[in-house]
């Protein structure tokens, strides 16, 4: 258990009570989005590590009996899994469709037969097009990352795959979807937001339910609990989102996980036994 340091949160914009309201929960959930999120974006994505910090303080959570604590991301799941080092708790990747359990157990969805083959033809296609050297595969999805790229040049090649992407995507149950660095070409029918209701049903009822992140991949999330949840987004206050809340940055983020590792809760040493994982 933490001792002495106890701080008041740091304000979260748009729900001035969200303390307090977290603080009559017995039970909590919170989901966290990885980029942009917990770590600063960066050219070379596997040099994305959390921000100063924040692995310790997750680590302080994870620890506590109240909460339930999952990572979730677009990225593969096995990028978090390194990049995110000696986290043990739930790490959902690819929007969902990988996840890696609190016993360690890795559960894999698999996109659907016309799914896959759609995939393979948006790669095939974003090669035909020049962009090859700029996609990355994933499990469910195919990605094209502009980051570092001149912003107009970033501009219009995400205009060229989301043209190109657009077509197969309609025939092959696959959707096309920008995100804060590239687009994407993924199967429907899972999604951030789906994530965290199957998490949230592991839960049990009155439990608050908080996710926190920074893209517009994040929306389904903050669309999913808007009326029984808290979603908070990363970045400026102004931009149009389903969350109700805003944090300015990461350091703000990290002030954040910092409050609820400090929450005054009794903690015990082993992480919660009462999700249902799976
Ligand atoms: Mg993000």
């Amino acid at each position: 258990m933490r001792e002495g340091r106890k701080k008041k949160g740091p304000e979260v914009i748009g729900l001035p009570d969200f303390w307090d309201a977290l603080s009559r929960h017995e039970r909590k959930l919170l989901a966290l989005d990885y980029d942009g999120t917990l770590a600063p974006f960066c050219v070379q994505r596997m040099q994305a590590y959390p921000y100063p910090g924040i692995s310790r303080t997750l680590e302080h959570i994870s620890r506590r009996a109240d909460t339930a604590l999952a990572i979730v991301s677009g990225r593969p799941l096995a990028e978090v899994l390194i990049l995110t080092g000696s986290f043990n708790g739930i790490v959902i990747g690819s929007h969902g469709m990988e996840k890696r359990l609190s016993s360690g157990d890795i559960v894999i969805k698999t996109a659907d037969h016309a799914q896959r083959q759609g995939l393979a033809c948006a790669q095939s296609v974003a090669e035909d097009n020049g962009l090859g050297d700029l996609i990355e595969l994933k499990p469910a999805s195919v990605a094209l990352h502009t980051r570092g790229l001149d912003p107009e040049e970033a501009a219009r090649l995400e205009d060229r795959a989301v043209r190109v992407w657009r077509a197969i995507s309609e025939r092959h149950g696959l959707e096309v979807r920008r995100f804060n660095g590239g687009v994407e070409v993924r199967a429907t029918g899972w999604n951030k937001g789906d994530a965290l209701e199957e998490l949230r049903r592991g839960m049990p009822p009155g439990s608050a339910c908080v996710y926190i992140g920074d893209d517009d991949t994040d929306e389904d999330a903050f669309l999913r609990i808007r009326t029984s949840g808290y979603g908070i987004r990363v970045g400026d206050a102004g931009r149009p989102t389903a969350a109700r809340g805003f944090l300015p940055g990461i350091p703000a983020v990290r002030d954040f996980l910092e409050a609820w590792a400090d929450l005054n809760v009794p903690a015990r040493e082993e992480s919660v036994s009462w999700i249902r994982d799976g």
